[in-house]
């Protein structure tokens, strides 16, 4: 097939910098679209992803699904967007559309969904590449539509932090009134502070870091609990109807069960592996207390987050960098250090 060369950025070893690359894209296929990337954000994925944490990522791998852009080229049997559409795309490009779960509008659950990075290019027989390059090729049926009246870079984030955290607000029915805690304050957590209260939950922050405080407040939270402060973890004791965990890394989520209330369920979206200390099962068992997890989030569950983020007036915080100073931004992001989100401009790379 025929493939277009681009630049990109990507890394060839868990061990080497983010550095330009030359990747090629598909031709656009009949149902496919054609984007011109304009902003994409940086998730904490792809620093995980670079750097092998997950033990699964094929080398030379191009980060990056937090993508928004204008579509350059319509396939001849695409009907959805038109040249000129601002688009985004978020971490899934394609699925079986076969299995229950593609039928229920839950991609992400689909044994066969293609990531869009890391994933697998049936038509080029090769690994998908992120958003971190100039361009990208996608079925039409994995491009979303953007509100226009949104900031284009603000909206990247939530094609991944935001859903993240949406989905589980939904699933679990967050409403008026509901009691929600967010474990993290950092691009997810963000995100689900901001949604949570827009749709009208009482909402909590659980921090590791006093100096955010405020901003927990500022962004959605009605109080903020320093995770470290055994007083202030007792005082929300039985409370919780869902918490949604964002940690990065393994840590201990024993304290954090017993501020749920009785069928209340702590969701993990963060850390990807066993966990340490291990799980005590007794707060669970005597208040039918759950742990679940959950991933990303469907296709049209995602557009139905853009369009609320349209209507509520809703983007992330962010701090625009260019392209070459991704490693850093890695470097900072370990330290926690991002309010809240990277979001990288993709004009830096075509330069
Ligand atoms: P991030 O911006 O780096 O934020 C993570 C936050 O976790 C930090 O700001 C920090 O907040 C807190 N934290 C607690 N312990 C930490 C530690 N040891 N090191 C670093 N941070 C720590 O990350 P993100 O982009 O929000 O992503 C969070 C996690 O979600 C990542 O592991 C990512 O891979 C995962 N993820 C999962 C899904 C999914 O579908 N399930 C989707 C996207 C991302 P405080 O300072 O407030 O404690
Ligand atoms: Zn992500
Ligand atoms: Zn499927």
């Amino acid at each position: 097939m025929c493939t277009k060369t681009i630049k990109a950025y990507g890394t060839k070893s868990a061990e080497s910098d983010l550095e330009q690359l030359k990747i090629n894209r598909r031709s656009v296929t009949a149902k496919d679209v054609e984007i011109d990337i304009l902003f994409c954000g940086v998730c904490h994925s792809d620093l995980h992803f670079a750097r092998n944490d997950w033990g699964m990522t094929q080398y030379p791998v191009v980060p990056g699904h937090e993508i928004v852009g204008r579509v350059t080229q319509v396939g001849s049997g695409a009907a959805k967007y038109k040249v000129g559409d601002l688009v985004a795309v978020g971490c899934l490009v394609d699925s079986c559309r076969t299995c229950n779960n593609c039928k229920d509008d839950l991609e992400q659950y689909c044994p066969q969904w293609v990531g869009t990075y890391g994933g697998y290019d049936k038509h080029l027989d090769s690994p998908t590449h992120g958003g971190y390059s100039e361009t990208i090729v996608v079925d039409e049926d994995f491009v979303l539509s953007v509100p226009k009246n949104l900031d284009q870079a603000g909206i990247a984030p939530v094609l991944c932090a935001g859903i993240t955290t949406w989905s589980p607000l939904r699933h679990w029915n967050v409403g008026k009134g509901s009691k929600v805690a967010v474990v993290g304050l950092g691009g997810l957590g963000h995100m689900a502070l901001k949604l949570a209260n827009a749709l009208g939950a009482d909402v909590t922050l659980f921090s590791r870091s006093p100096n955010k405080v405020q901003d927990g407040l500022d962004l959605g939270a009605h109080q903020v609990i320093i995770s470290t402060d055994e007083a202030q973890m007792e005082s929300v004791m039985n409370h919780f109807d869902l918490i949604i965990d964002t940690v990065p890394y393994a840590h201990d989520l024993n304290p954090y069960i017993g501020t749920l209330s009785t069928n209340g369920t702590l969701v993990v979206v963060g850390y990807l592996g066993p966990l340490d200390p291990m799980l005590v099962t007794v707060p669970m068992i005597m208040g039918r207390r759950a742990v679940a997890g959950s991933l990303i989030g469907g296709i049209a569950e995602t557009q139905e987050l853009l369009d609320f983020c349209g209507k509520h007036n809703i983007t992330s915080d962010i701090e625009i960098i260019k392209m070459q100073d991704i490693n850093v931004a890695y470097e900072r992001m370990l330290k926690s250090d991002v309010h809240y989100r990277f979001v990288i401009d993709m004009k830096s790379l075509k330069k």
